[in-house]
């Protein structure tokens, strides 16, 4: 199994996982056009992507799928909640329990669901014989059952969202500080790190920040955060990009 980043951030997501013949895109925020140039770059087309999940309906997370669903009839699934965010009968939509686990070719797909402000939002691990990739962003807590649900994993793609005292210092209004700083909104470099001391060491070998704010956070600040676990914990980290596609990620190569 391997993954890539098309972009995180609140200007838009996507995430490719690759298993096999496999091809699964994780949302996607960006129009065809720039969905197009970006899977390019890591050498697919958009006919290549077999299917469509989707974590909960922000524009940062959906601008892009009924487009590439129609376009490419490639199918969606999404939570019972998300997807009834979907009117359009002409995407072939299948709305999936939150709570159950679904066998795709070789991959063992579970979601996760989170406290988010959407309808029922959930996050997604990608479980191989061998491999584990989890997927976690857009969650404004860290409940007992993230913690419990992603202990398996090797590689993880974490929101690193916000720094609080930025946040807070910062001016956006107070509303939108409580919004992102709430237990609905999104994780805090914190809240992030408190994660991973949860979950190292541990199974653990690999993690992409992400969904990183332009406004009240900086690669810099994470990668600090991240170098400082290091001294402790035994993981790599790569930081993901708003602007651009990353190469592949072969968790397996790197550990
Ligand atoms: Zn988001
Ligand atoms: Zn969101």
């Amino acid at each position: 199994m391997r993954f890539a980043s098309l972009g995180s951030g609140s200007k838009g997501n996507a995430t490719v996982i690759q298993a096999g013949s496999l091809n699964l895109m994780v949302d996607c925020g960006f129009s065809l056009k720039e969905t197009t140039a970006r899977l390019e770059a890591i050498g697919l087309v958009p006919g290549d992507i077999n299917m469509l999940l989707v974590t909960h309906e922000h524009g940062d997370h959906i601008r892009g799928i009924s487009v590439l669903s129609r376009r490419f009839k490639i199918p969606v699934w999404a939570s019972e909640g998300t997807s009834r965010y979907f009117t359009r009968d002409d995407i072939d939509l299948r709305a999936i329990n939150v709570h159950a686990e679904y066998q795709i070719g070789e991959l063992k797909v579970r979601s996760i669901p989170v406290p988010h402000d959407a309808r029922e939002p959930c996050q997604f691990i990608f479980q191989t014989e061998d491999d584990c990739l989890g997927i976690l962003t857009d969650a404004g807590s860290i409940t007992p059952h993230i913690v419990a649900a992603y202990q398996d994993c090797k590689a993880m793609l974490l929101e690193f969202n916000h720094d609080r005292d930025m946040l807070m210092n910062g001016d956006y209004p107070l509303t939108l500080k409580n919004r992102i700083g709430g237990e609905h909104g999104h994780l805090s470099n914190d809240q992030s790190c408190g994660l991973l001391k949860a979950l190292l060491p541990g199974k653990l070998k690999f993690i992409v920040a992400g969904h990183l704010s332009e406004s009240n956070n900086s690669p810099e600040i994470v990668g600090a955060e991240l170098n400082r676990l290091t001294q402790k914990y035994d993981y790599q980290f790569e930081i993901a990009a708003q602007h651009s596609a990353s190469g592949w990620y072969e968790p397996d190569r790197l550990c």
